[in-house]
């Protein structure tokens, strides 16, 4: 079996894990369906954002509304095609009317993301926004300070972004992200 097909029986497993464990059965009930994650099993980076929106909900898969058109347009920007990555939220059920995830829910979700992550070993995480930046790196960092900046922790690369649903219509934030994004190739290519 190659190392692609056993990370993804493993990632279909932490998946049926979620069902089985019966995670959030509030967001579950209001709810379309689990919105678990999708791209390349074994992807050098993985991209984590907040919660699935009403798209996502619809579809399944996450980042398929306005904010992941965007962030197709910034992966084609650098040369990379949604099929060369992982992308996953920390949430993983959409919260009613889109309102922020809470803590307990993304608590709830944590153990299994982190499962996904241990499956792909990612070279790069990037999060996208605060909550996905909250849950995965130390705390006291702020988003405004930190963008931009990759982070080695606990051996791990995080590259913390704007989320691109808040930076679509922000003229300043979305040349931020931009200007963030172009540098994930030239940090990709120092990781060994
Ligand atoms: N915003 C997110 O954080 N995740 C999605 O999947 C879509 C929009």
């Amino acid at each position: 079996m190659t190392s692609t097909n056993a990370k993804q029986k493993a990632l279909d497993k932490v998946k049926q894990q979620i069902l089985d464990d019966k995670i959030c059965p509030e967001l579950a009930a209001s709810a379309t369906q689990l919105v678990f994650g999708d791209g390349n099993p074994d992807a050098e980076v993985v991209f984590i954002g907040e919660a699935p929106g009403k798209n996502e909900d619809e579809q399944g898969l996450p980042f398929v509304g306005a904010a992941g058109k965007f962030l197709n347009e910034m992966l084609e920007g650098i040369g990379m095609k949604r099929a060369d990555i992982y992308i996953t939220n920390i949430v993983k059920y959409r919260p009613p009317e889109n309102r922020d995830p809470f803590p307990d829910e993304k608590g709830a979700f944590l153990p299994y993301l982190k499962e996904q992550i241990s499956v792909i070993k990612p070279k790069m995480i990037v999060t996208l926004g605060r909550h996905s930046m909250e849950m995965l790196l130390p705390p006291g960092l702020k988003i405004s300070d930190c963008h931009g900046q990759p982070k080695r922790y606990k051996g791990q690369v995080y590259m913390p972004l704007f989320h691109p649903a808040a930076a679509l219509y922000n003229g300043g934030m979305r040349q931020t992200l931009i200007d963030d994004f172009s540098q994930i190739p030239r940090i990709l290519a120092q990781i060994n």
